[in-house]
């Protein structure tokens, strides 16, 4: 059995006010609260980050950004510095297919961000993964493990940096991956790593899988060898839902 430690990450998106934020934190907060084995965060819109950090404090849950910009200050406007986020939260989410398809975010933006957020001392939540396309092309391991490279090219120490793998066509789709499938691409996503960091880091790697994840499906996921938890988008709008995915995680490993 892995000793990796599962990460179970809420992305509400564009989702919620600061008051239905709050209210959902509300009701997960009891059962979420009881399953130490997972590291347990949430993910909500930039304004509502202050009012759930306040909620949050004291608890085991944490708090991610679902982006953040590669640059410290200075004339961008509408967009986020690491040193805004530091002390609120302890992640962020980077690189999603969301902020890809239409934003416009590359390759390189994504390095540049994954090494602003390690300044900081965030953990990153790095997310790859193919379009239906490039899936039916039979490209998936080519285009990933491009993904995975340069997002990480030319830094030294990946720390605490999670990986989600997130099939494009799985998300918000209701069409989840094969949990075999999706095990063999993120043992290729390990792979990837250890040729650029080393043995020790791939192993220790976290990889998430992300892509219609739901109480009903994520058992056979966790169940797999390779991966640490899940990114969760649509699930996490949903007490029920997402306390029910951290227990799946919890119980993989207990
Ligand atoms: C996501 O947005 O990261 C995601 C996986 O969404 P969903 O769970 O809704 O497919």
């Amino acid at each position: 059995m892995s000793t990796r430690r599962p990460i179970v990450a809420g992305n509400w998106k564009m989702n919620t006010t600061i008051a239905e934020g709050l209210a959902l934190v509300d009701a997960m907060l009891p059962k979420l609260q009881t399953f130490d084995a997972v590291d347990r965060v949430v993910c909500p819109p930039f304004v509502s980050l202050s009012a759930i950090a306040e909620r949050l404090r004291g608890t085991p849950i944490r708090l991610g950004a679902q982006n953040l910009y590669a640059e410290a200050k200075g004339a961008f406007t509408g967009e986020i510095a690491p040193g805004m986020l530091a002390g609120l939260v302890d992640y962020v989410i980077i690189g999603h297919s969301e902020r890809r398809q239409y934003f416009g975010e590359d390759d390189a933006l994504v390095n540049r961000k994954v090494r602003a957020a390690l300044e900081v001392g965030f953990v990153p939540i790095v997310c790859v993964g193919e379009s239906l396309e490039q899936h039916e092309r039979g490209e998936t391991e080519s285009f990933v493990t491009s993904q995975v490279r340069a997002a990480f090219d030319g830094i030294g120490d990946l720390g605490t940096v999670v990986v989600a793998y997130e099939p494009i066509w799985a998300i918000g789709t209701g069409r989840a991956a094969t949990p075999e499938g999706a095990n063999a691409t993120i043992a290729l996503i390990r792979a990837t790593v250890g040729d650029q960091a080393g043995a020790a880091v791939a192993s220790a790697l976290r990889i998430q899988y992300g892509g219609s994840v739901t109480a009903d499906n994520f058992a056979a996921f966790s169940a797999q060898p390779d991966i640490d938890g899940a990114l969760v988008g649509g699930a996490s709008l949903r007490p029920d839902q997402f306390t029910d995915i951290v227990r799946l995680a919890a119980e993989s490993v207990t």
